[in-house]
């Protein structure tokens, strides 16, 4: 029986999605060169998401239909492709660029892992991004790892969290996980982005002061870029009119501009450092 097969009977405690709606899919290329800044190398073990936040990219960067998105392909020979491409490799790999690399899936396939696994005798830097606490069960492996570890938190606001990032563990899960990266020196940083437009004065002053209670040094700001046709497909969904609604038109409204200088200099007179995503 293979791992894969484990997870499709293992009924526990994964909060989404209930009915696990997971495939298999071959990796061509393991690391293929990345775009993105400071990234020299791309390494997504899944396909799809199942946390399933309606401000996702990844669907219109990949583009695999929206509607799709959270029927997650894991790529289950990823590790072993890794292990033949990454002989003489050097510099940033980005874990996690179109994907969650722990999103529940992981709990029980190990990809994520195993990966890491095949990095660390390469002495290669990685730069991790998730909205999981599932990333501290890998801590041996980041402390003999070069690199960052991003934890993305769009607020500390539950309800705002449940709506827009439904099958994502919530905030107070992501920033004790911060807590417990910074307590252990590991380079941990928050992930303020996309910059929600709904976000008020007082849940961006609750952001700060939990963040800043984290111990981090860091943050990393992105603000919200909605892709052509992004609202359309958030309408779509069961009850998801009035969220389209609401983040349209404030997003579109003046005080969306003066957001991201608030959060800079609540952020700053923490004493933490902002870094703009790009
Ligand atoms: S965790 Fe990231 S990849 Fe997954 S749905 Fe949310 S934004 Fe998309």
């Amino acid at each position: 029986m293979s791992n894969l097969d484990l997870f499709l009977l293992m009924d526990d405690d994964r909060p989404v999605p209930q009915v696990p709606r997971i495939g298999e899919v071959r990796t061509r290329v393991a690391l293929p060169a990345s775009r993105l800044p400071g990234l020299d190398y791309a390494l997504n073990p899944y396909v799809g998401c199942a946390h399933d936040c309606l401000y996702c990219y990844a669907p219109y960067v990949t583009k695999r239909p929206r509607a799709e998105w959270t029927v997650v392909l894991a790529r289950t020979d990823i590790p072993q492709v890794l292990a033949k491409e990454i002989k003489g490799k050097k510099g940033m790999i980005g874990l996690g660029t179109v994907t969650d690399p722990y999103q529940e899936a992981e709990r029980h396939l190990l990809l994520t892992r195993r990966c890491l696994m095949e990095m660390v005798p390469h002495g290669l830097s990685v730069s991790v991004l998730t909205k999981s606490d599932l990333i501290l069960r890998d801590l041996d492996l980041y402390k003999e790892l070069k690199g960052e570890m991003g934890i993305t938190v769009t607020s500390v606001n539950d309800d705002i969290s449940r709506t827009l990032e439904p099958g994502a563990p919530l905030p107070g899960r992501r920033v004790a996980a911060l807590s417990r990266m910074a307590d252990q020196g590991l380079n941990a940083y928050a992930l303020v982005g996309p910059l929600l437009p709904l976000l008020t004065g007082r849940d961006v002053d609750e952001m700060v002061e939990a963040l800043s209670s984290a111990g981090i040094k860091w943050v990393m700001l992105d603000r919200f870029r909605p892709r052509p046709g992004m609202f359309d497909d958030i309408a779509r969904r069961p009850g998801g009119e009035g969220i389209a609604d609401r983040l349209e038109k404030a997003h579109r409204a003046e005080d969306y501009r003066g957001l991201e200088s608030l959060v800079r200099r609540k952020f700053t007179e923490k004493g933490i450092r902002c870094v703009n995503a790009f």
